[in-house]
């Protein structure tokens, strides 16, 4: 949805850039006119003309970030449409200012950064902190440079500014989700390095740039690269979600997304008649056999004291088509559902009850998926697994109380669970509301520095985790 929103934002920007260019051709051809105000906010620099009256070839400078490439502007003819009018066009794809400032902290922390484009405009950097036994399995940490859009007038202060008020909260955009947990990594490392600290393990800070969109062009390539191969992780830290109470939630799992569509064909005929095998009646059926078991587990989560969210499978139905005329009966009607299904749950067997919905609903009823995630791994939470018993003995040594959770939504953490890695989802936000994706996301100073303090431990801990015997 905001992938979608964001696309449409930025495509309506550049019809109105380039409507505006094109209605301002004309004039500045004429040889007066400066390029207006409107179109330099617009992110379309154009120098003005030299002063000499018999050159009139005009210069558009195109500027841009990681996921609105030269290519994009190619693609929507821009360049086609300058170059028509006699404008000599430049589309440059600068470097994204997320990594820049990477660049600058890899350099104050005297840490390597590497950068691989895994997909054209997606760049994913890797600072790597050398351990002194650099054949053992390494400490992933991952966070994402992406955030989601703001809609600034419901803002008490600029989104991008970081305000912080007297209680101490600092109010912007990525405060919890999650520029918060990437500065947090670097400081840690920074005072570790700072007291002259060597650690036995690699640690690797990972910065993917699309998260928010999916992690598609991102993490889940990434995966499958070989230079995510070669920094042979043992065990990662990825983003969690602030708790409002005491405690500190951590994630060892991810609800996998289902998205169906139900076809109900049925036979047509005139609005005035008691037609039989109608396509509404199969779809009244499927409705009320995704519904009921909505509700049942809806009922699970209310009276289970142990359950959150994660731990039930969540159904709503999101989209229904059909129909024609008020007097004409439908050949068929189709509905949709999002389904977000626990790693406890046995997919196969889910499936054979969706097809017995099906069946049930009447002749022919069919199902399709627009997604359908079969991941299951979980990160071990076990008190024998090195990992987690690291992890948790680091945190109890500080007395933080953690709540072990499956993540409701997804993040990247799914795509290293799947090849196999371990990862926990950490963001360590306690009395903090959630408020990732909301209008005035906030993070207090006390909270945030506080978890600067717990990654230090945390880093140490992880990467002094002795061999296992499969790494001897
Ligand atoms: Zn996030």
């Amino acid at each position: 949805m905001n992938f979608l929103r964001n696309r449409l934002v930025v495509l309506g920007l550049v019809l109105l850039a380039t409507l505006l260019l094109y209605l301002l051709l004309p004039s500045i051809r004429q040889g007066s006119m400066e390029p207006s105000l409107e179109a330099q906010r617009m992110g379309l620099m154009a120098t003005s003309p030299p002063p000499l009256p018999t050159i009139n070839v005009l210069q558009v400078v195109l500027l841009h970030g990681q996921a609105f490439t030269s290519k994009t502007w190619e693609e929507l003819g821009t360049m086609a449409l300058l170059a028509t009018n006699g404008y000599q066009a430049l589309a440059m794809d600068l470097p994204d200012a997320a990594l820049r400032f990477l660049d600058r902290m890899a350099e104050e922390l005297g840490l390597p950064i590497k950068k691989i484009e895994v997909c054209p405009g997606r760049v994913v950097a890797i600072m790597t902190w050398e351990g002194t036994n650099p054949s053992l399995k390494s400490i992933l940490l991952n966070s994402h440079t992406d955030v989601v859009p703001v809609f600034q007038e419901h803002w008490k202060y600029d989104a991008f500014s970081a305000f912080k008020d007297a209680e101490g909260n600092i109010y912007a955009r990525g405060s919890q989700d999650m520029k918060c947990v990437t500065i947090q990594y670097i400081q840690a490392i920074r005072r570790l390095k700072a007291e002259g600290r060597k650690l036995m393990r690699t640690v690797h800070l990972m910065f993917v740039p699309d998260e928010e969109v999916g992690g598609h062009k991102g993490m889940e390539t990434f995966v499958k690269h070989p230079e995510f191969q070669k920094l042979n992780i043992g065990f990662a830290l990825d983003e969690g979600l602030a708790n409002p109470g005491e405690a500190f939630t951590v994630f060892y799992g991810e609800r996998n997304p289902w998205w169906i569509t139900v076809h109900c064909p049925g036979s047509p005929g005139h609005g005035s008649r008691f037609v039989e095998n109608t396509a509404a009646e199969k779809l009244r059926h499927v409705m009320n056999s995704f519904l009921d078991f909505r509700e049942k587990e809806k009922h699970r989560l209310n009276t289970s004291e142990c359950f959150t969210l994660g731990d039930v499978t969540t159904v709503n139905m999101t989209m229904v088509k059909g129909g024609v005329a008020y007097n004409v009966i439908p050949a068929e009607m189709d509905v949709s559902f999002d389904l977000r299904i626990p790693p406890t749950v046995n997919l196969q067997e889910f499936e054979r009850q969706i097809k017995q919905w099906c069946k049930e609903a009447g002749e022919d009823v069919t199902y399709e998926f627009a997604q359908k995630h079969m991941n299951q791994n979980v990160t071990s939470t076990e008190e024998n697994d090195p990992w987690w018993s690291t992890f948790s003995g680091a945190c109890k040594s500080m007395n933080l109380t953690l709540e072990k959770e499956i993540f409701p939504a997804a993040t990247d953490s799914r795509f290293i669970r799947a090849v196999g890695i371990p990862a926990i989802g950490f963001s360590p936000m306690n009395r903090t509301p959630i408020l990732l994706h909301d209008h005035n996301e906030f993070l207090n100073e006390q909270v945030f520095l506080k978890g600067i303090s717990v990654f230090e431990r945390l880093i140490s801990a992880l990467a002094s985790v002795p061999a296992c015997p499969a790494e001897a």
